[in-house]
């Protein structure tokens, strides 16, 4: 069971991003996506999350006969280990626990216990 899920809000913990918040857009598992949004190689180590507003790239798109060139911004995966999940309860960078109850695995923060996935 993956620890970070998207639309859960993580905190960087290192590089440039230290200490921004935002929200999982994306996990991505098996692929390294490139520049282009292209699938390039498998990913040996998996687990990379492109997270809102952090490790925002500019990319100078080439100008072409119908538009002139523009920059636009993207967002590079960064990786699992770089980001600590923000419980939802005590709004802190956590680790991730898990809990099982009733054959349901939950996710569950380890400063305040509580659970992390909505119980529905
Ligand atoms: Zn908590």
């Amino acid at each position: 069971m993956q620890r970070i899920k998207k639309g859960d809000t993580v905190q960087v913990v290192s590089g440039i991003d230290f200490g921004v918040r935002g929200q999982v857009e994306e996990v991505l598992n098996d692929w390294y996506i490139d520049r282009h949004d292209r699938r390039v190689r498998r990913n040996p180590d998996g687990d990379r999350v492109r997270v809102e507003g952090v490790n925002v790239r500019k990319k100078h798109k080439k100008r072409t006969q119908s538009k002139g060139g523009e920059i636009v911004e993207i967002r590079a995966p960064i990786h699992i280990s770089n980001v600590m999940l923000v419980c939802p309860s005590c709004q802190e960078a956590t680790r991730v626990g898990f809990h099982i109850e009733d054959d349901r695995k939950t996710r569950v923060c380890k400063r305040c216990g509580s659970s992390i996935d909505k119980t529905s």
